[in-house]
């Protein structure tokens, strides 16, 4: 492509799921710098310490710059025929459930629906899965029971709007730092803006909370449905809205009532006092939003904990208002796009279902495809597994490392090793999951691709190329083209460009869609690559092509505002068969799952200047400084108990593996249980990578696995 060097490009970050909006440039001598978007709706010019660092991770060093079979460099012709030969002879062979892909949060919207089109209406196969499972599955289903569909009933100007902020499992200061830094402004601006923070661990997010309860480890499902019982008992609902747009509650509240106080409070780990001042402020303050993050989702009872936020905010009528809602913030810069096409095993493209046979012949007229997946895939740990047991036979992994990041990482290594076929594209030659793999095929790298990423507030922005792509990168969407078209497909993956497979995603959301659905961009329908290289942040569902504007902080709230609002009361209908949201009846569990041989519980996640397997931000020698090795944090108490001085090497282990790390002795840390970091692997600290300790089990609703609650012990190395 060709690339104007005294042009500022606008494209956003490819980190977290705020989606800041950035601008790229590249000067004369071939440097590049970068600063936050002014005009962007996500972040107003704001960037975080890893966004300001972009420039310096987007060096050469370790790319995979050709297409490589068995080690051995390559033409494009002989790799993908290899892919394409290989993948339609497994189907023939073994059928097509044979075969799997498993993508990225990190792939733009046209990578993921492409793929998406191919394995589920082209193979006939619903086993393409994502790392996003690792990271929001909890609360897609959490929606979807809820609401009828995967709909963020929340923006980020609601969060400028509530009077309280109700942050739950959620470490906003270092995992979406520009959120935070929203919320901090606003804060300034109306010190009556309360913040209450509900987090095992004294985290840097703690420094705007008026309140930080330190819950147990999964004590969250006791403490909101303990809320539901007390918001009942204290005459704080809004029955008016209960009768006239929800179902269930009578069910949900005598679920929640199961437990006392006393027995909410021996549940949460929390006092009754403190329990009372939190229920009190919540049921005081109409403007809530109950931000929530992975502390949520990661847990093998992540989607009752969805549901049990939510009901709270169905129980009081704080959803689809200015300054209300529960909103679930993502992790990944594109974990919403990938809903939006699909690309989960359990879903179809533009938020259908694959359970659903009206939707499935819908969808496959659309695509005039051969055929459609008939029943839900595997989802992440269940694709692994396969692998392991022999019936996945030809893998395809895009954009990701899950030798690194899956939990019980060791077990994912050895399936991924002994699987007949594997193909890896990635941008990095050096991954320990691309060492494995028959066939590499080098992807371009953010600032080489063009296409559309959402952010958590469902707004779609651009990814824009400013740099020319490598040796022979390219894009993940024309070599997922390229597979498809040499096995036959042709016709259907005749896509040139990015703007063209938008167009046909947009298509697809308003194909037949009669307002039963809640992703529409159906406007963009065939959208021209003109329109599509100028086209201007916008939340769905879109109703018009006028570029939406954003108020910024300082113009104040709406009288009346657009999409939270309208979407929700739009017809006056959730998206559920009567338009009514469910409430979902949730009993808190009062098992505390304890270990005598590993009677610690490790919490996992991240650091403020690293990102997922530090593929990227491993580049940037300033992120680095911040925090330069592998830790655990330990209580004083637990510390002095297992015989561990700070700054000890010490040894982590569980039922799976183990660990070596530095501890960091610590009262901001909950007593009885640890944090580590997930970011290190073998390639920047010896033994350091922590999902070899992660256990495989999941939420059974949503398939995300419990990262944040393993059972482990620690001692002095
Ligand atoms: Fe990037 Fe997230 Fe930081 Fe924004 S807050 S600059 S999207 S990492």
């Amino acid at each position: 492509m060709e690339i104007d060097a005294a042009r500022e490009v606008r494209t956003t970050c490819p980190y977290c799921g705020v989606g800041c909006g950035v601008l790229a440039k590249v000067a004369a001598d071939g440097q590049v710098s970068v600063r936050g978007d002014p005009d962007h709706p996500a972040n107003f010019g704001r960037l975080c310490s890893k966004g300001s660092a972009l420039a310096e991770t987007i060096g050469l060093d370790g790319r995979l710059v050709h297409p490589e079979i068995h080690d051995r460099r390559t033409g494009w012709n002989e790799a993908l025929d290899l892919v394409a030969s290989t993948f339609s002879q497994t189907i023939a062979e073994h059928g097509p459930d044979a075969i799997a892909f498993y993508v990225s949060g990190q792939l733009l919207t046209e990578d993921y629906y492409l793929a998406n089109k191919l394995m589920k209406g082209f193979i006939g196969s619903a086993n393409i899965d994502t790392n996003s499972r690792l990271c929001m599955a909890s609360s897609v289903a959490g929606h979807r029971r809820a609401f009828g569909a995967d709909t963020v009933p929340g923006t980020y100007e609601d969060l400028e709007l509530a009077d309280l902020i109700v942050l739950v499992g959620s470490n906003l200061a270092w995992c979406h730092p520009v959120l935070y830094q929203r919320i901090a402004a606003a804060r300034e601006k109306r010190p009556e803006m309360k913040v209450v923070l509900i987090d095992p661990r004294r985290t840097m997010t703690s420094d705007i909370a008026d309140m930080h309860l330190a819950i147990a480890p999964d004590g969250d499902v006791a403490l909101f449905t303990g809320l539901l019982a007390w918001l009942g008992q204290h005459n704080a609902l809004d029955r008016a809205y209960i009768t006239a747009h929800t179902t269930g509650f009578g069910q949900a509240l005598f679920a929640a009532s199961a437990l006392d106080l006393a027995g909410v409070a021996a549940a949460t780990g929390l006092s009754e006092d403190e329990l009372s001042r939190f229920y009190s402020l919540f049921a005081a303050t109409a403007r809530t939003v109950t931000v929530y993050s992975q502390g949520v989702n990661q847990s093998s009872s992540g989607t009752d904990k969805v549901n049990a936020i939510i009901n709270c905010h169905l129980a009081t009528g704080r959803i689809g208002k200015p300054g209300t809602g529960p909103f679930s913030v993502t992790g990944q810069p594109n974990a919403m796009g990938g809903r939006e096409v699909g690309g989960m095993a359990n879903m179809l493209a533009a938020h259908m279902e694959i359970d659903d046979p009206g939707h499935r012949e819908r969808v496959q007229r659309f695509w005039s495809a051969p055929a459609i997946a008939g029943k839900l895939g595997l989802k992440a740990v269940e694709m692994f597994q396969a692998v392991a047991g022999g019936r996945i036979k030809a893998l395809w992994i895009m954009a990701t490392n899950p030798v690194d990041s899956m939990p019980d990482a060791d077990a994912v290594e050895a399936a991924i090793k002994a699987c007949p076929f594997v193909v890896v594209s990635d941008v990095l030659a050096g991954t320990d999951t691309i060492r494995h793999a028959h066939v590499r095929l080098p992807a371009t790298a953010w600032g080489e691709k063009d296409g559309t990423v959402t952010n958590s507030e469902r707004r779609i922005s651009r990814q824009r190329a400013f740099l020319a792509a490598p040796g022979e990168a390219r894009p993940d969407w024309w070599i997922v083209a390229e597979v498809a078209r040499r096995m036959g497909f042709g016709e259907a993956f005749g896509h040139v460009t990015p703007a063209e497979i938008f167009g046909e995603h947009a298509a697809l959301s308003g194909f037949e869609n009669d307002g039963a659905r809640d992703f529409d961009i159906g406007i963009y329908a065939g959208i021209d690559g003109e329109e599509y290289e100028a086209l201007a942040p916008f939340q769905w569902p879109a109703s018009s092509r006028a570029a939406q504007s954003p108020r910024r902080p300082e113009q104040g709230a709406r009288a009346v505002r657009g999409s939270s609002t309208t979407r929700f009361f739009a017809n006056g209908n959730f998206y559920t068969s009567d338009g009514k949201a469910r409430f979902i009846p949730i009993r808190a569990s009062t098992d505390t799952r304890t270990n005598p041989d590993f009677p610690l519980i490790l919490n996992t996640g991240r650091i403020r200047d690293h990102w997922h397997t530090m593929t990227r931000t491993g580049k940037s020698a300033r992120l680095s400084q911040h925090i330069a090795e592998p830790f655990v944090e330990i209580h004083p108490a637990d510390a002095q108990h297992h015989g561990i001085g700070d700054a000890d090497i010490v040894r982590i282990s569980s039922t799976r593996g183990e660990v070596l790390v530095r501890a960091l002795i610590t009262p901001r840390q909950r007593r009885g249980s640890v944090f580590a970091p997930m970011h290190w692997t073998d390639q920047f600290a010896a033994r350091g990578r922590l999902d070899t300790l992660t256990a495989p089990l999941v939420d059974p609703v949503s398939g995300q696995p419990a990262l944040k609650h393993v059972a482990v012990r620690i001692e002095k190395f």
